[in-house]
């Protein structure tokens, strides 16, 4: 049974992206099949796996609004064990032209269920919005990442997007839990990075991974070449955090799957 995981954050430039690029990779290097979703009508998941967005013609849009099949719109990554469903600017209309069908909130699930025991993780990356695409998102997935940088305003917001989800539980998807709040961008050399992690983890306790997911250059440059960290530079602190994050998932789920 493959698992949903959204990496869901209305704020912008959290680490939602970078995270999902990078959760999917490792899970993939760990050889489960993964498939990751572009959510997002900036596309930068669909170009940091070395995909241009302007050679797209395809994305989650033309599934969740024209009824396309999923299964024909996926395409093989430069990774083992990875795929992706791209994103392209389109899909930024897709939130109008979804307001007047039936079930609008449920098309993403629709469209993915088809598809989902192919993979062992389907990895969701979502678009800075609590819109009807993010809706969607949240609707389709088993789960939920909570990307927080350690940053002034970390918690910003955060209760706006707990209630979002405590609404979806309740309305769309009973099932949805929390897979944890992930720390980023860390700096030890910080105070206000460590006492972000203090406040997050003194708030939220045990929803906290214990990974936590340092600053690192790689990872900011990775995607210009269109690479995962862990396939522009696999021993980065960068990479291996991320690497650590994905066998803590794993571990959680207890994910029993040939290998
Ligand atoms: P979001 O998808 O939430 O908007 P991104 O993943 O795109 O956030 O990250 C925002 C910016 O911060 C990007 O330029 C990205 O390369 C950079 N970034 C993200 N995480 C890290 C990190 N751990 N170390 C260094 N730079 C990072
Ligand atoms: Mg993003």
């Amino acid at each position: 049974m493959g698992k949903i995981i959204a990496v869901a954050n209305q704020k912008g430039g959290v680490g939602k992206t970078t995270s999902a690029i990078n959760l999917a990779a490792s899970l993939a290097a760990l050889e489960y099949k993964t498939l990751l979703v572009d959510a997002d009508p900036q596309a930068n998941a669909t170009s940091g796996i070395g995909y241009d967005p302007k050679d797209i013609s395809t994305s989650i849009y033309e599934c969740m609004v024209d009824g396309l099949n999923a299964a024909d719109i996926i395409i093989s990554s430069s990774i083992n064990f990875l795929d992706l469903i791209p994103s392209h600017i389109d899909l930024v209309g897709a939130e109008v032209e979804m307001i007047n069908l039936p079930n609008r909130e449920e098309k993403m699930k629709e469209a993915l269920a088809p598809i989902k025991d192919k993979y062992d993780f389907i990895i969701i990356d979502c678009s800075p919005s609590l819109g009807l695409i993010t809706v969607n998102s949240l609707t389709a997935a088993n789960s939920v990442i909570i990307p927080v940088q350690c940053e002034y305003f970390a918690l910003e917001g955060l209760g706006k997007l707990l209630n979002t989800i405590k609404i979806i539980q309740s309305r769309l998807n009973q099932e949805l839990e929390i897979e944890g709040i992930l720390l980023t961008m860390y700096d030890v050399r910080l105070r206000l990075s460590n006492q972000v992690v203090e406040e997050v983890k003194l708030h939220f306790q045990q929803m906290v991974f214990d990974t936590i997911i340092p600053r690192n250059v790689k990872l900011s440059e990775s995607p210009s070449f269109g690479l995962p960290a862990i396939m522009h530079d696999a021993d980065s602190k960068g990479a291996i955090s991320y690497l650590n994050l994905a066998r803590e998932i794993v571990e959680k789920n207890a994910v029993v799957q040939a290998r």
